[in-house]
C-alpha cells in the first residue's frame, strides 16, 4: 500500500486498491464522484460492516491521499519501523491510519466478537482543505458518530475538537446611478485596499463603511482611534439596536469607577438612528 502514487486529486490508484481490499473481504461499499468537482481523479469510499450488537453505529475514517513527493516509495523496513529512503515522503499520513482500521476490521471479523454496526470512511484531498469530503456524498454515510483516524498521539488519544480554517473570497461591487439625477443611489466601492491601511483611510471620511473579516481585525483599530466613545450597532435586525463597544469588565463590576462615556454614546446613536428612520418613514 505505501508504495502506492496517492497525492492529493490522484488518488485513484489507491481508492482502486482499497476497493479490491474491501471486495476480497466480501465487504459492501459505496463510492462517490468527489473529485470531479475540484479536478481530481479521487473518490470517497464508504464501506459497511454488519454487526450484531444494538450499540449505535459508529464510523472510522482515514484519508487517501499524501504530502508530495510520494512517486515511488522505497520503503525502509527495520524491525517494526518503515521509514523512506529519504526521496519522499512516507505517507504514514494517513496511510498509518488506513491500515489500522484494516487491521482492526480483520480482527473483529477473524475473531468473531459482537460489535455494532461499523462504517469504514476513506477519503480524498484531505491535504488541500478537505476538498474530498466537503464534496462527500453524505447520503452514503448515515452514522453520526466517527472516529477519525488522523491525529497526533498515541492509540489511547482522542480529540474531539481543533482548530480550523476557512478561507473565504469575497468581492465587492459598486453600483452605478446617474450623476445628475440621482447620485444618492450610487455605492462607492474602492479597492483593493490593502489592510495596514485600510483604517488610516477610513479615518480621513473617504468610506462610509469598512467590513472587518473577524471580530479583532476591526476592533483594534477601533478601540486604539477612540476606545470610550466607539459603539456597537447591529444591523439586519427589525429594530435599532445599539451597545456599548467593551466587555463586561467584571474586575470592576460594582465598585462604582465604571466610566458611562460609551453607554451614553450608544444611547446617542440610537437617537440618531431613530430620528434619521422616522424622517424616513415621514417621506
Ligand atoms: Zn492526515
Amino acid at each position: 500500500m505505501i508504495k502506492i502514487y496517492s497525492p492529493s486529486k490522484g488518488e485513484k490508484e489507491m481508492a482502486d486498491w482499497i476497493e479490491n481490499w474491501l471486495r476480497e473481504r466480501n465487504i459492501p461499499f459505496q463510492s462517490d464522484h468527489a473529485g470531479e468537482a475540484y479536478g481530481g481523479n479521487g473518490r470517497n469510499i464508504v464501506a459497511f460492516v454488519k454487526g450484531n450488537t444494538k450499540e449505535r453505529p459508529l464510523g472510522f475514517a482515514a484519508h487517501m491521499d499524501q504530502i508530495e513527493p510520494c512517486r515511488n516509495v522505497n520503503p525502509v523496513i527495520n524491525g517494526n519501523i518503515i521509514s523512506t529512503d529519504k526521496t519522499t515522503t512516507l505517507g504514514g499520513d494517513d496511510k498509518a491510519g488506513i491500515s489500522a482500521i484494516m487491521e482492526a476490521v480483520e480482527d473483529i471479523i477473524e475473531s468473531g466478537v459482537p460489535h455494532r454496526d461499523i462504517y469504514l470512511v476513506f477519503t480524498c484531498s484531505e491535504e488541500i482543505s478537505m476538498m474530498g469530503t466537503k464534496h462527500m456524498d453524505m447520503s452514503m454515510l448515515p452514522c453520526k458518530e466517527l472516529v477519525v483516524v488522523d491525529a497526533t498521539g498515541g492509540a489511547e488519544t482522542l480529540a474531539y475538537k481543533a482548530p480550523a480554517m476557512e478561507a473565504i473570497e469575497i468581492t465587492f461591487k459598486g453600483k452605478k446611478a446617474h450623476a445628475g439625477i440621482e447620485p444618492e443611489k450610487g455605492i462607492n466601492a474602492i479597492g483593493p485596499c490593502p489592510a495596514d491601511s485600510v483604517f488610516h483611510i477610513g479615518k480621513s471620511g473617504k468610506f462610509d463603511a469598512i467590513l472587518s473579516l473577524y471580530h479583532d481585525q476591526g476592533h483594534i483599530a477601533c478601540k486604539t482611534l477612540d476606545f470610550e466613545k466607539s459603539v456597537t450597532l447591529t444591523f439586519g435586525l427589525p429594530f435599532i439596536r445599539s451597545s456599548v463597544d467593551h466587555g463586561t469588565a467584571f474586575d470592576i463590576a460594582g465598585k462604582g469607577i465604571a466610566g458611562c462615556i460609551s453607554l451614553i454614546e450608544s444611547t446617542k446613536v440610537v437617537a440618531e438612528y431613530a430620528a434619521k428612520q422616522h424622517e424616513k418613514k415621514e417621506n
